[in-house]
């Protein structure tokens, strides 16, 4: 058991990060990750997994309806794509400035550093 947690660990996947599906429904297709739940594992990305929920009348949504949503996959059925070779991305970590950045292996692309342009 502890094994795996380690092995979840090294996945070091964060909100924002381009991931892939490498299975389920949704297999190859690309999408930006929206949420990280490191607790269960799962993570949500946008466009994959989507479902249709119905919502409530709410204020903001006084007739409510149905709403496409998009529901979290195990952290396992996802990779990491370098924004550079647009492939999965095998990483390494490195310093710069004294903040640990994750470098492709590939292209030496520094990942962290692209999805923080990305936010501004
Ligand atoms: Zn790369």
């Amino acid at each position: 058991m502890k094994k795996m947690v380690n092995k979840l660990k090294k996945v070091q996947i964060k909100k924002g990060d381009t991931v892939k599906l490498i299975t389920g429904k949704d297999k190859a297709k690309q999408g930006r990750i929206l949420l990280v739940d490191y607790k269960n594992h799962k993570v949500t990305v946008e466009g994959i997994n989507m479902a249709k929920k119905t919502m409530r009348p709410s204020q903001q949504n006084p007739k409510g309806g149905i709403i496409d949503i998009s529901l979290p996959v195990h952290i396992s059925n996802v990779r990491l794509i370098c924004s550079k070779c647009n492939k999965p991305a095998k990483i390494f970590r490195k310093k710069i400035n004294d903040k640990g950045v994750r470098v492709c292996k590939k292209c030496n692309e520094i990942i962290d550093k692209v999805q923080e342009e990305y936010g501004k």
